[in-house]
């Protein structure tokens, strides 16, 4: 984890072009992707250069030279592998991208050996030789260049050896060669930057794509909540309560099963209001929603504010015992709060009433023939006296 937060080196700097690490891991990503591609150039090609200086510089040198290119060959496979399997959460660390730069340095420095066979080689042996380091050094600004660092240390060793000892091997046109070599890498450095960078730029679009899908995406989602939440008592709205109470209707109708419901109105809330205030009185809705969100936790339970005093729950599952049950715990716990209602004939304390119905699957109708069974036994309850549960006269089968 601790290698998530690390910092490029500043010597990254060099050949970096910028410093966001989310694009530098991406580009590691990148290069990791397509690393397979320079590895078999780099083993086909050796292969050349060992035929074209066959018979002409010793054998065992030769050998030597190409288990050297097929040891690093190796060892950038297995490395590749490694980061591969362990970068599934797309995080490059700065060492883990260093340690595979150095792997590619050291492939660098093997084919910069080959250059060492220019000494003394045919005419032959220098051309295959020649087109082989260049052919490399240009796979490897295809390849590398999402990646500098890897690109400069595989190419300034593997191609500086050849221009060296063509620049001192005397003749005017091998002098030409070196001359053409050193530009030719100038001008492979300049590609490589150049698409480096447009690399950059694209991965650069993508996250701010990504970043801008994200931020529409938890916009979108806040303003739904927000047009299904009510605003005074943060429990859901009529909206939600609507759609809730059609979806389960239609859940307990398939089922079977008995599905309550409870309309709560608070006593006496006018004469509360005309009292104590109007802010008082919102204060006093925030508190009997809270009971009510306490008491109906379940995760399929819904407490809503219906419209002004009122309050629902809706209860899946729930036989109607037990949603009376529910409804006399929620108005003993509102009676518990003990706010002051001196104006009230109930106590003098704020008190509610609570509708309670509860239907089989098999008898529920419409939304509205449940809040009306709910809405009949509130009013009984109204009625009655207040502060009391009531529940709807069973419907008859
Ligand atoms: P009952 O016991 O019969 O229910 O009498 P009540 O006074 O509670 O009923 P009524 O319907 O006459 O009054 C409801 C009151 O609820 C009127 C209104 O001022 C108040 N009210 C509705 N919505 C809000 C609100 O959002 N905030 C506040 N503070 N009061 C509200
Ligand atoms: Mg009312
Ligand atoms: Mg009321």
């Amino acid at each position: 984890m601790s290698q998530r937060t690390q910092r490029w080196p500043a010597i990254w700097r060099l050949v970096i072009l910028s410093q966001t690490p989310r694009i530098e891991a991406a580009l590691f990503r990148h290069l990791l992707d397509n690393a397979a591609i320079p590895l078999i150039g780099s083993g086909v090609g050796s292969l050349l250069v060992a035929w074209a200086q066959y018979g002409i510089i010793a054998g065992q040198l030769e050998l030597a030279w190409l288990a050297a290119v097929y040891l690093t060959i190796g060892l950038r496979l297995l490395i590749v592998r490694h980061y591969r399997a362990r970068q599934t959460t797309g995080e490059a660390s700065p060492s883990e991208a260093m340690r595979f730069a150095l792997t590619v340095g050291l492939s660098g420095v093997a084919w910069g050996l080959a250059g060492l066979f220019l000494i003394d080689t045919s005419p032959i042996g220098t051309v295959v030789t020649i087109t082989a380091i260049l052919a490399m050094v240009m796979g490897a600004a295809l390849t590398l260049s999402a990646f500098l660092p890897a690109f400069f240390a595989f190419t300034v060793p593997a191609i500086l050896p050849m221009i060296l000892v063509l620049a001192t091997r005397g003749g005017t046109g091998d002098m030409t060669l070196a001359l053409y070599s050193a530009i030719f890498l100038l001008l492979i450095i300049g590609n490589a930057r150049r698409f480096n960078n447009t690399l950059r730029q694209t991965w650069q679009l993508s996250f701010d794509k990504e970043d801008l899908l994200a931020a529409l995406t938890k916009a979108h989602d806040l303003q739904s909540t927000l047009a299904q939440t009510d605003g005074l008592t943060g429990i859901a709205n009529r909206r939600r309560f609507d759609a809730a109470l059609q979806q389960e209707i239609s859940r307990h109708q398939r089922s079977g099963g008995q599905l309550a419901l409870l309309i709560l109105d608070v006593d006496h809330f006018k004469n509360y209001n005309d009292t104590y205030g109007h802010l008082a009185g919102d204060a006093c809705l925030q508190r009997i929603a809270e009971v009510l969100g306490k008491h109906l936790h379940r995760g399929t339970d819904l407490a809503a504010r219906y419209g002004g005093e009122e309050f629902a729950g809706i209860l899946p599952a729930t036989e109607l015992a037990g949603a009376l049950w529910l409804a006399e715990q929620i108005r003993t716990d509102v009676e518990k709060l003990d706010i002051e209602h001196a104006a009230s004939a109930n106590a003098g304390h704020i008190t509610v009433s609570i509708g309670v119905a509860s239907l089989p699957g098999r008898q529920l109708g419409s939304p509205s023939e449940l809040i009306d069974l709910a809405d009949q036994a509130l009013y009984t309850a109204k009625l009655d006296g207040r502060n009391r549960v009531l529940s709807a006269p069973e419907k008859l089968a």
